[in-house]
């Protein structure tokens, strides 16, 4: 069960403490107290833990500073969707809003290679009037002997360059505890030019202490993509440990399943669960396209399959999407064959628009129908 407190309750009023005391008398019910300061108010939510059952909405409803009471099923508790849970479905990072009515495109290198590329990519996010991108610095790969991404050494010319063209927020991966400290030095010496989402990437999904090390910190929002094999029910806990740690600024991402059913595309896209985990939880839903798909191929109708798939994500309420860009795909240290030519980014994101566009109308037609 979630008290929800009236915004900008105060932990020091007397009201407070009389709830926290006489919820501290229930028997077998602890609490956990969460707030969340945002730009305009401080919310708070008290977790009751244990057996809830027994304890009468009405009753609860009554008790001091307390505005509403959410009771909540077992699965996904702080991320969960749960039944009249009109909670927050977006945050606010760096002044950009995630949430599951925004769209956001986060265009840029699966990995920083050189300056001069990473320059190139800004560039043109800029002039296409883009404020966020994607920036791999530390690369899980397959093999040992392939490039792992030039870590800590390239984040300070990453992060002024991104001062420098505008941009409010890169998804990077972290794959260790000690990534999360390199960036936080990083963008201290340079002076905070840029915002970091933290990417936990689909081999990591799973990684329970990286999550929980993740979610303990407040400061940057995580981007977790599903795991490629393992059931979304596994991948929605997987996110709801970072929220159980106390970060709830968490995007939930789809980038394929891997199976040989997807073949020729490099995993099977599996952007049908967009509604699906809106559905479930509050979480914003990011696509990519790039790493489901994974090759440049084209269809008949001259649109190629990584931007026919950007459609259908979109198409069917998508709030991100995550897509490699690549100033010369053939020089690309890591998934060159999958990477949109700079040129491409108008008529991407032109694409984007069109189905985004689709989806309000969709959006709209189906709120006229349950009008009527
Ligand atoms: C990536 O986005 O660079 C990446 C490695 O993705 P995934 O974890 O989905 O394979
Ligand atoms: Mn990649």
């Amino acid at each position: 069960m979630i008290l929800v407190l009236s915004p900008d309750t105060r932990p020091e009023s007397s009201e407070y403490k009389q709830l926290l005391t006489h919820l501290a008398n229930l028997p077998g019910i602890s609490t956990r107290v969460h707030t969340e300061v945002g730009s305009e108010q401080t919310l708070t939510e008290v977790y009751l833990i244990g057996n809830t059952k027994p304890l009468p909405i009405e009753d609860m409803q009554s008790l001091p500073c307390v505005e509403r009471v959410v009771r909540i099923s077992e699965e996904y508790r702080v991320l969960g969707r749960h039944k009249n849970d009109n909670r927050a479905t977006y945050f606010d990072y760096n002044g950009v809003r995630f949430g599951q009515d925004t769209l956001n495109i986060f265009a840029g290198l699966c990995a920083v290679d050189t300056l001069e590329h990473v320059e190139l990519m800004m560039q043109a996010l800029r002039d296409n009037g883009q404020i966020c991108t994607r920036m791999g610095a530390y690369k899980p790969r397959t093999s040992p002997y392939s490039f792992q991404g030039h870590g800590k050494v390239c984040l300070p010319y990453v992060f002024e360059l991104a001062g420098k063209y505008g941009i409010k927020v890169i998804a990077m991966e972290i794959t260790h505890e000690s990534h999360l400290e390199e960036i936080c030095e990083a963008l201290y010496v340079t002076g905070n030019p840029t915002g970091i989402m933290l990417q936990i990437g689909t081999r990591n999904t799973q990684n329970f202490e990286l999550l929980k090390i993740v979610g303990r910190q407040q400061e940057f929002p995580v981007l977790i993509k599903r795991g490629f094999g393992i059931t979304l029910d596994e991948s929605l806990n997987a996110a709801e440990y970072l929220a159980s740690e106390g970060n709830r600024k968490v995007v939930f991402g789809l980038r394929g399943m891997k199976t040989n059913m997807g073949d020729p595309h490099r995993n099977f896209v599996d952007f049908a669960h967009v509604p699906v985990v809106k559905r479930l939880t509050r979480m914003p839903v990011c696509i990519d396209p790039s790493h489901s798909v994974g090759l440049r191929a084209t269809s008949p109708d001259g649109i190629l399959d990584i931007m026919h798939a950007t459609a259908q994500g979109i198409i069917a309420g998508a709030n991100m999407v995550l897509v490699d860009f690549h100033p010369v795909p053939g020089k690309a240290l890591v998934d060159g064959p999958q990477a949109l030519l700079i040129k491409e980014l108008p008529l991407f994101l032109e694409d984007v628009r069109i189905a985004r566009q689709a989806y309000e109308q969709r959006a709209a037609l189906a709120e006229h129908y349950r009008d009527a």
